[in-house]
């Protein structure tokens, strides 16, 4: 039988970090199984699932690359036949009519049926209703919600992730499977969906652990196959609380937007709450396909840590080939500088060399962009502590320096390895270490402490806007312009 199993988010929200990885869980097993994954929006909640929900988790699959099979399904199509399960029951007697009104007494024992009184009360007021005289009243147009009557005995599984998991039916209340207002019910929509759509395997949150014994139960009643299930851990914030909202971004799209790669992303929520089972960490999603198993899901809630995402981002982007970053950084480029896809068409050699380098000690798609920048326009924003500790802490020593220098590269063959011998040389001609000469240059080109490998800026910025550079800072010195940094230093 082939294996199929689903994710069926509810679209009351953005598509959070948790139900990615429920999804992600879900899509491995299927695409490393042969099996089959298939997406069901449950939009039943009228009130709060809203198109543009739907929208934002459909997007949010696609940017994980999480591929679901054929069209997706809506849990609303489906109403007709989940009436139609409930009343099936009713026929066979597995179900019975309630026509406690919930402003009442009774009705709000029955509504809430939670503790063993209000249970208690419930069954007994069914069980002083006749079938017929229930027939009755609905036919007289009475309205009434209808709850599946619990068997006595027990109700065990064993669950994929947590092995055998046993409930005693007397705590389960006779759950209503159909509204007063003929809406279905979650487990009983839920329940009618997976074995309509053959789910050989129910793959979702703890927080569903409950919801499974009722769910067994209905299948049993309804005489369907019963999945397995396996329930994966939370996910928690740092302080070991439920992740939320405060904890920082929750939203898949926040990453998204944050330049994190796809398959970092796919890769981090892989390990929470799963271990291959050795120290590996980087994996692409081949790798994640091949090793993920059920059985190594983890029992214990596992916690995010944005620290590792962003390591394992840096790991990826490494990893990942320039053609392939190359518009993921366009993008962003294009929303932080005026840089036009135009200009950077036209010296597509250049630019790729550019993202390679940058991309080596970038965490994000976000930092490889900027710094960009530094590389594209020649408006240098010069970053002040950078200004200080290397220029100004004895600028007329920096001034002599770079004039030096600049002197030395004017006549320099422009090739990596030259520029090395050079700029090597020079400095044991001054007698001092390397630093003391490439920091004040690395300032002078890129406005910044740190760069790329010295020899790389120069090779990439090209001979003329190079010297450009040096001379705008050599001027710059001279004329006190960068002395305001110092001053509003002593100040502080
Ligand atoms: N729609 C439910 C949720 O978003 C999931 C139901 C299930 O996986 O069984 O929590």
């Amino acid at each position: 039988m082939t294996m199929r199993v689903r994710f069926a988010p509810s679209p009351t929200g953005y598509l959070h970090v948790g139900g990615a990885r429920t999804a992600l869980f879900n899509w491995l097993l299927a695409r490393g199984q042969g099996g089959e994954f298939i997406l069901r929006i449950e939009d039943t909640d009228r009130a709060r699932s809203k198109p543009e929900h739907t929208e934002a988790i459909l997007h949010g699959l696609d940017w994980l690359g999480l591929d679901w099979d054929g069209e997706p399904h809506f849990q609303s199509e489906g109403v007709e036949r989940h009436r139609a399960d409930a009343l099936r029951l009713l026929d066979e007697g597995k179900a019975y009519r309630d026509f406690a009104d919930p402003s009442t007494a009774v009705g709000a024992a029955s509504g809430a049926a939670t503790d063993e009184e209000g249970r208690r009360r419930v069954r007994e007021l069914a069980e002083s209703v006749t079938p017929e005289e229930s027939r009755v009243r609905a036919d007289a147009g009475e309205s009434f919600a209808i709850r599946f009557r619990v068997p006595a005995g027990e109700t065990s599984w064993e669950d994929a992730v947590h092995g055998r998991r046993a409930v005693q039916n007397a705590a389960i209340p006779d759950l209503v499977v159909l509204r007063r207002d003929g809406t279905p019910t979650y487990n009983l929509a839920v329940v009618s969906d997976d074995a309509d759509m053959g789910i050989t395997h129910v793959i979702r949150g703890d927080d569903h652990l409950s919801n499974t014994p009722k769910q067994i139960l209905l299948y049993q009643a309804l005489g369907w196959p019963v999945p397995v299930f396996a329930h994966v851990p939370l996910i928690l914030g740092p302080d070991g609380k439920r992740l939320s909202k405060r904890h920082g971004a929750t939203a898949v799209g926040d990453y998204e937007s944050r330049g994190i790669l796809p398959d970092a992303m796919v890769n981090f929520l892989a390990l929470l709450g799963w271990s291959p089972g050795d120290d590996t960490e980087v994996m692409d999603r081949e790798e994640l396909v091949a090793r993920f198993s059920l059985g190594r899901v983890l029992k214990k809630s596992s916690v995010f840590d944005v620290k590792k995402l962003e390591w394992l981002n840096g790991q990826h982007l490494a990893r990942t080939a320039a053609d392939r970053l190359e518009p993921l950084v366009t993008a962003k480029l294009q929303l932080i500088s005026g840089v036009s896809s135009d200009y950077l068409r036209g010296r597509e050699v250049w630019y790729r060399s550019l993202i390679d380098l940058l991309r080596v000690r970038a965490r994000t798609v976000d930092d490889i962009a900027r710094q960009a920048v530094v590389y594209l326009t020649d408006d240098l924003e010069y970053d002040e502590p950078a200004v200080r500790k290397h220029w100004l802490k004895d600028p007329n020593t920096t001034v002599d320096r770079l004039e030096a220098l600049r002197e030395r590269l004017a006549d320099v063959e422009w090739e990596k390895s030259a520029l090395e011998t050079a700029i090597r040389g020079m400095a044991e001609e001054l007698e001092v270490g390397a630093g003391k000469v490439i920091h004040p240059l690395r300032v002078s080109l890129t406005g910044m402490a740190a760069s790329p490998g010295i020899f790389d800026v120069l090779t990439l910025l090209g001979r003329d806007r190079a010297l450009e550079r040096m001379d705008r800072a050599i001027e710059g010195l001279k004329r006190g312009t960068f002395a305001g940094t110092q001053n509003e230093r002593t100040r502080a």
